[in-house]
């Protein structure tokens, strides 16, 4: 298994157990280049994570999909491109369950963009929310205002 952070090709696996009542097997791995950890489920291909969208239909999870609203999202931003790829492909870990809602997908990445650029936030959010009114839009926006800078967060 390929490492998500630093691409190395070969990973150790340093624990093993069932999750989610048998139905997957939930693998600590480690990379013995960078020394970083990630989570991986194996399940049958019958279940692969499935995202229930609005309309009430369903279909199998897309990080491509899910990256490139972050990259429109981060368009002539100072954000690293390989924080949101790995963000996108490591996604599935932060899943537990068999199933997700693009409603649920959509707040983990508004909450992920909101720790990396407020104008980034703003745009997914725009897009994610489909504001209806100015009012709300501007609403949102000073809600971020009365955030702490972002840059001022280091060492905190
Ligand atoms: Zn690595």
């Amino acid at each position: 298994m390929k490492c998500p952070y630093c691409g190395h090709p070969d990973t150790r696996v340093v624990d093993s157990r069932p999750s989610d009542e048998g139905a997957a097997i939930r693998r600590r791995r480690e990379c013995p280049s960078c020394g970083r950890r990630f989570t991986t489920y194996e399940r049958t291909q019958l279940e692969p994570l499935m995202v229930l969208k609005r309309d009430g239909r369903k279909e199998p999870f897309n990080p491509d999909k899910l990256l490139r609203g972050l990259l429109l999202a981060c368009e002539k931003r100072p954000v690293d491109r390989e924080v949101l790829k790995r963000f996108a492909y490591t996604f599935e870990d932060q899943v537990p369950g068999p199933e997700i809602s693009s409603e649920e997908i959509g707040l983990k990445a508004m909450a992920f963009l909101k720790e990396l650029d407020h104008v980034a936030y703003i745009r997914f959010a725009s897009v994610y929310r489909e504001f209806d009114s100015v009012e709300r839009f501007i609403e949102e926006i000073r809600r971020l205002s009365e955030l702490p800078p972002v840059d001022k967060k280091e060492g905190a």
